[in-house]
């Protein structure tokens, strides 16, 4: 399926542009090639979605969120496609793409369909002054996503920006376009007004184009706090609103007297899930004293049972075994792993180390990788000093039986997400984002339509 991948304007693929080659991680072979869209092509998108979007802002939300229900309709009827795009694309295991990435996508449209339609509107009331908020849809959004949940991402948030009234314009990550262009089928098969989802697609330079168009009203992004940075520098000038989920160097808390098969069971999926490419994965695993051995045996021998999953590229690939040489040549010790398997793709070994100090490089840089650095603590307060000594804070994850402790460190940990006894469990009503280099404001629930529009407050004097 797709062999070429054609930018999505105005309701019609448009086939322009060089192409270049994407490619499957588990054997390193070309599979398809990707249109990229230069400034000209990223303007027409731009123009279709500002042509698009008064009409769709001025259909009432119950419309708008049914046009979300065909949409989740339209990728539930091509599930198996859907599935096999992502997999080809990303090298995911088939049983995570089945469960969570391709339903949590129909439910990412489902979910903000119910949250606008039955959002109530505020009114505030003094005596002789009545004030109340309408809120009006930013206009034009641009949405740049990054590979690694490429579906669930990217449609976390679609449904909100299109329920709230705005047009969008997508820039999918360059190894990862064929879901995106599934889903602009599905837009054509379902007839949704044409302007309103665009998709243009390219590297990095497509996306600073797509950010810095004076055309677009805010930007939604989801990658690297390096990229996060820049595209907040390309839209200063203009003050336009940015909603960032970046990076993290997630922590995890073993308490000795956690459940140690749950906590062990919890942390090889919080460390090894997606090969580590997840941005709530935990990089680095703290161990209260007395069950720091048995953990870190036990967490090192379940790593070698893990499915492999490629990386998602040859470049990331290399990036992430320059930081296993990087501890070798720090003296780290590796519990298991440390290299790669021989054969095609772009594989690495799961990887459980210690001994380095929280300062090094491998301590303190996000690796996105099947990778965690284990170091052990004496007390609950050394292990939230521990916790929170990182510019990332994105998700932390607490193992304990103390029902005290688990409110007492979790309330304390600077992190925007806090799991206790459990990993990446989500209600898509509850804030989700992070604080410190992690992210600016938060999606979810609520929390994305008020990004996505802006309120008016109407005050009357009422004698
Ligand atoms: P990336 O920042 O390299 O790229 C993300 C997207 O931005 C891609 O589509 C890319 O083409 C585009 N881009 C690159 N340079 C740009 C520029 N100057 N202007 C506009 N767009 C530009 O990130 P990645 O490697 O694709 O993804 C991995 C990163 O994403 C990790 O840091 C991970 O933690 C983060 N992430 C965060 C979350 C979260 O919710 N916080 C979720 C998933 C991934």
């Amino acid at each position: 399926m797709f062999d070429q991948v054609a930018h999505f304007i105005g309701g019609r693929p448009v086939p322009e542009g060089a192409t270049f080659p994407a490619y499957d991680p588990m054997t390193g072979e070309v599979i398809r090639q990707v249109h990229e869209a230069d400034s000209a092509i990223v303007d027409r998108a731009v123009r279709a979605a500002r042509t698009a979007q008064p009409a769709w802002a001025a259909l009432p939300v119950g419309e708008r969120a049914a046009w979300m229900r065909r949409l989740a309709d339209g990728i539930e009827a091509r599930f198996d496609d859907f599935v096999a795009v992502e997999i080809a694309d990303t090298g995911k295991p088939l049983e995570q793409t089945r469960t969570l990435d391709i339903p949590r996508g129909a439910a990412n449209f489902r979910a903000f369909a119910e949250i606008a339609a039955q959002r109530p509107e505020q009114a505030f009331h003094l005596p002789g002054v009545l004030s109340y908020t309408v809120r009006r849809p930013l206009g034009v959004v641009a949405v740049v996503v990054p590979w690694n949940l490429p579906f669930l991402l990217m449609t976390w948030k679609l449904g909100p920006a299109l329920v709230a009234g705005n047009a969008v314009v997508v820039k999918p990550s360059e190894n990862t376009p064929g879901s995106a262009a599934l889903l602009a089928e599905v837009c054509a098969e379902i007839g949704l007004p044409p302007g309103v989802l665009n998709i243009v697609y390219g590297y990095g330079a497509t996306g600073q184009h797509l950010v810095s168009h004076p055309g677009i009203d805010g930007v939604t992004f989801t990658g690297s706090t390096r990229t996060g940075s820049t595209i907040m520098r390309s839209v200063a000038d203009r003050v336009k609103p940015v909603s960032f989920e970046l990076g993290g160097k997630n922590a995890g808390l073993v308490f000795a007297d956690a459940d140690l098969d749950k906590a062990v069971d919890g942390c090889v999926r919080s460390v090894f899930t997606n090969g580590g490419q997840v941005c709530l994965c935990t990089e680095r695993l703290y161990v209260e004293r007395p069950v720091f051995e048995e953990f870190t045996r036990r967490l090192a021998e379940r790593a070698t049972s893990v499915t492999p999953q490629p990386m998602i590229s040859a470049e990331h690939r290399d990036k992430v075994l320059s930081y296993y040489e990087l501890a070798k040549s720090e003296g780290a010790v590796f519990h298991t792993g440390g290299g790669a398997p021989g054969g095609s793709g772009y594989f690495v070994e799961p990887t459980v180390l210690s001994g380095l100090g929280e300062t090094s490089r491998f301590n303190t840089e996000e690796i996105f990788g099947p990778v965690c650095h284990v170091a052990p603590f004496s007390s609950e307060e050394e292990a939230v000093e521990l916790a929170n000594a990182s510019d990332y804070g994105l998700a932390a994850t607490v193992w304990t039986t103390s029902l005290n402790r688990a409110h007492r460190v979790a309330q304390r940990l600077e992190a925007g997400l806090v799991w206790v006894n459990t990993w990446y469990l989500r209600d898509l009503r509850t804030p989700f984002g992070g604080v410190k280099l992690s992210g600016i404001g938060r999606e979810g629930g609520t929390q994305s339509l008020d990004f996505y529009s802006e309120p008016t407050t109407i005050t009357m004097e009422i004698s």
